[in-house]
């Protein structure tokens, strides 16, 4: 392949979906549902909650895409399914090209591990491990060595500023450096697409400001879709999705 086709389809890499989907809507049971009772045509007195009705959209590489809407208007239940994490009642979801439902668990489970990186509002860093530690977990599951996690882990904390800390605990930490290695533990593993549901709730203004930075940063090569209430947080973004009632309203 000479440069100038090289160059082109680089560029068509870069522009193709990374996640999307289709017509999707997520149907949630009340009560658990014990299933040994029927609704015959499934009409309206069916015991279900619409967590999201017919939503389409594509997320692209190099997108930094904001996700809002009021609380319970299916940020989450969206997240869960550009993820993997859920599958949807209707519709479809493909994640790095492959169809989530076409996938056994197993693939799934590896296509969750290599490409998506989710950081979460409450860190959920494990207390006993060092920063390190924390961020070479994924690395274990993705079949590294030990050296080799050592050296990434490094690197990556490193990359969101943390070099000196790597020894250092979460309790020894600020929320906002505890947030910057659950950032670094998302990118374990160079994930195509990291969702970060509300990541900014717990810190101040200028803490919180630090990692909207630095997810902007890391949507150069990938895409970042962060889940906010906060304007400001979502005036960072280059686009932003909001919904309404499980649907898109504006996008
Ligand atoms: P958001 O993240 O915007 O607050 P969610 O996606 O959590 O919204 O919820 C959307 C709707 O789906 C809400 O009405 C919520 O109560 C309902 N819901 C979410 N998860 C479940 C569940 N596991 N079981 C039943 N209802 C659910």
């Amino acid at each position: 392949m000479d440069a100038s086709t090289r160059a082109a389809t680089e560029e068509s890499d870069r522009s193709e979906a990374v996640v999307e989907c289709d017509r999707v809507t997520r149907r949630y049971e009340r009560g658990g549902g014990g299933g040994w009772f029927s609704f015959g045509d499934g009409g309206d007195d069916r015991p279900t909650v619409t967590a999201l009705e017919d939503v389409s959209l594509a997320i692209e590489r190099g997108e930094f895409v904001g996700l809002s809407g009021p609380s319970g208007s299916g940020k989450s239940t969206l997240i869960h399914l550009l993820s993997g994490l859920d599958a949807p009642t209707e519709g479809t979801v493909t994640l790095a090209g492959e169809e989530v439902s076409s996938l056994s668990q197993k693939q799934l489970t590896r296509l969750r591990l290599e490409q998506v990186g989710i950081v979460f509002q409450r860190f959920h860093l494990l207390p006993s491990l060092s920063a390190r530690a924390n961020v070479a977990l994924p690395l274990v599951e993705r079949g590294l060595g030990k050296s080799e996690r050592r050296e990434e882990a490094a690197d990556l904390l490193e990359r969101v500023g943390l070099g000196d800390r790597q020894d250092h605990r979460p309790g020894e930490m600020s929320g906002g450096e505890q947030q910057r290695v659950a950032v670094a533990r998302a990118l374990a593993g160079d994930p195509l697409v990291v969702f970060a549901d509300e990541p900014t709730g717990e810190l101040d203004t200028d803490t919180g400001g630090v990692i909207l930075d630095l997810l902007g940063d890391l949507a150069e090569d990938r895409a970042v879709v962060l889940a906010s209430h906060d304007e400001q947080a979502l005036d960072r973004t280059d686009r932003v999705i909001r919904l309404r009632d499980g649907q898109v309203k504006d996008d």
